[in-house]
C-alpha cells in the first residue's frame, strides 16, 4: 500500500478536482504531518562539499536555496498545476510578477503582443508602457471579437494576451475561436484567469497554451497574501519561465505558499457559493440601476458564450449609475459592504475603478476599456446574500436610485 502519494503524478492524475484540491502536491516530512510544513528557510545545507556540488550541477536531487526551490512553495506549484490541469506550474511574489514574466520570459525586441483591451490596470501598463520600452510592438483590441485578433495578428507577433471575465467590465473573450487563431499563425495565448479560477474556467482546455494568475484573489480567498502563479507545458515553465524567475527572483514567500495552499483546499465550495451570492445580488441590482455587466445574467450580451466556457460566472461584476458624484455617493452610503479595491475576499467588496484601480491609465484609455465614471465594481463575498441584498437596497435609496 503506497500513501503520501500527493507529488506522483501516476497517482494524483487519477483523482477528481475536490480531491486534488485537498491533497494534491502534498509532500509529508520525517514527521508524517497532516497538514502541509512550512518551511521557512532561506538556505539548504549537505552532508558533504561533493553532494552541493553535485547538488547544483544538477546531478543529485535536492534543494540549494528558496530562490529556487522550497518545499511548502512547491507543493502549492504541484497543486495548482493539477488544478489546472497542467504539465507544470511557478509561482511568484504577486499576481504582477506573473504576468511580467510570462510575458518577458518569451519576448524579445521586434516581437509583437495583441492583447484585449480591458485589462487590470497594470496588465494594460505592461502592453501600453513597458514592452514598447524594449522594442515590444503592442497591438490593443475588443477582445469580444475574435475577428480583430486576427486582423490584428502580425508576421512577428509572438502572444495573444487576455483575461477572460476582464476586469472591470467583464468582456467575454471566445476562448475557443481567440486560442484557435493563434494557434493556426503559431502565435501562443497566454490567458489571465484570475477571475474564474481553474475551479470554473480552464483555459488550456480551449486550446490557450500559458495561464497566469494573480492567486491574491480567489486563491487565498480571504484577503491575506498576495501570490501569483504560471501554469503551462513542462517544456515552457522550466525551460523559459524558470530561468527568468530565478534569476531575476519575484519568488513567493514560503509562508504566503502555505496560506494560499490552505486556501485551494475551499476554492471550490467559496467560489460557487458567491457565485451564487452574485448571481442573486445582480439580479437585485440589475432592477434598480441603469445597467450591472454579469455574465451570469441572461441579459449580459455574452452570457451564452460565458456559460459555454465557464461552469458558474463568478463573484464578481460591475454596475453602472450615472456618474463619478452617485458612484462615490452609493460607495459612502454602504454599510456592510466595505469601500475596497481587492477582489476574491470572502468578504464583499466595492470600487470605484476610475478613482482607484484603473486611476493610473489616461481617461482616454479608460473610455477605450469601458472603465466610464459610473462604473463600481462589486466583489461578492460569503456573507448571507439577504444582508448583502438589504445593505445595497438601503444604499440605492439613499441615493435616489
Ligand atoms: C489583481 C489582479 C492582477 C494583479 O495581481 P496582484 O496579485 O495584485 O499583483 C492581475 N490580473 C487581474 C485580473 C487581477 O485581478
Amino acid at each position: 500500500m503506497k500513501r503520501n502519494t500527493g507529488q506522483d503524478r501516476t497517482i494524483t492524475s487519477g483523482w477528481r478536482p475536490a480531491t486534488r484540491a485537498i491533497r494534491g502536491g502534498t509532500a509529508r516530512s520525517e514527521w508524517g504531518e497532516t497538514s502541509e510544513a512550512l518551511f521557512l528557510t532561506s538556505g539548504y545545507s549537505y552532508d558533504r562539499a561533493g553532494d552541493a556540488a553535485a547538488r547544483f550541477a544538477g546531478e543529485q536531487v535536492g534543494m540549494t536555496y528558496s530562490r529556487l526551490q522550497n518545499p511548502t512553495t512547491e507543493m502549492l506549484e504541484e497543486r495548482i498545476a493539477l488544478l489546472e490541469g497542467s504539465e507544470a506550474c511557478r509561482t511568484t511574489a504577486t499576481g504582477m510578477a506573473a504576468m511580467t514574466a510570462a510575458l518577458l520570459c518569451q519576448l524579445q525586441a521586434g516581437d509583437h503582443v495583441v492583447a484585449g483591451r480591458a485589462a487590470f490596470g497594470s496588465c494594460r501598463w505592461l502592453t501600453d508602457t513597458l514592452l514598447p520600452k524594449f522594442g515590444i510592438g503592442s497591438t490593443i483590441v475588443d477582445g469580444r471579437d475574435p475577428q480583430q485578433w486576427a486582423d490584428a495578428a502580425q508576421a512577428n507577433t509572438k502572444l495573444f494576451f487576455f483575461e477572460t471575465p476582464a476586469n472591470p467590465t467583464m468582456d467575454i473573450v471566445d476562448l475557443k475561436a481567440v486560442c484557435g487563431i493563434a494557434r493556426d499563425r503559431g502565435i501562443r495565448t497566454v490567458v489571465d484567469n484570475a477571475f474564474a479560477t481553474p475551479a470554473l474556467q480552464r483555459p488550456l482546455e480551449w486550446g490557450a497554451d500559458i495561464t497566469a494568475y494573480s492567486a491574491t484573489k480567489m486563491m487565498d480567498g480571504q484577503g491575506r497574501v498576495l501570490a501569483g502563479a504560471v501554469c503551462g507545458t513542462a517544456e515552457f515553465i522550466n525551460g523559459e519561465l524558470l530561468p527568468f524567475i530565478r534569476n531575476t527572483g519575484p519568488t513567493l514567500a514560503p509562508f504566503n505558499a502555505w496560506v494560499v495552499l490552505k486556501g485551494l483546499e475551499t476554492l471550490d465550495l467559496r467560489i460557487r457559493r458567491q457565485s451564487e451570492n452574485a448571481l442573486k445580488v445582480a439580479a437585485f441590482l440589475e432592477r434598480r440601476v441603469p445597467r450591472v455587466n454579469y455574465p451570469g445574467l441572461a441579459s449580459h450580451p455574452q452570457h451564452a458564450l460565458a456559460m459555454s466556457q465557464m461552469d458558474m460566472a463568478g463573484p464578481i461584476f460591475s454596475l453602472e449609475v450615472a456618474g463619478r458624484e452617485q458612484a462615490h455617493a452609493l460607495l459612502d452610503a454602504l454599510e456592510l459592504i466595505d469601500i475596497s479595491n481587492n477582489i476574491g475576499d470572502s468578504r464583499s467588496l466595492m470600487t470605484h475603478p476610475a478613482s482607484t484601480t484603473h486611476a493610473g491609465v489616461s481617461a482616454e484609455t479608460r473610455e477605450q476599456m469601458g472603465v466610464g465614471e459610473g462604473l463600481l465594481r462589486l466583489n461578492v463575498g460569503l456573507e448571507d446574500v439577504d444582508d448583502l441584498v438589504d445593505d445595497l437596497g438601503r444604499a440605492l435609496d439613499r441615493v435616489g436610485l
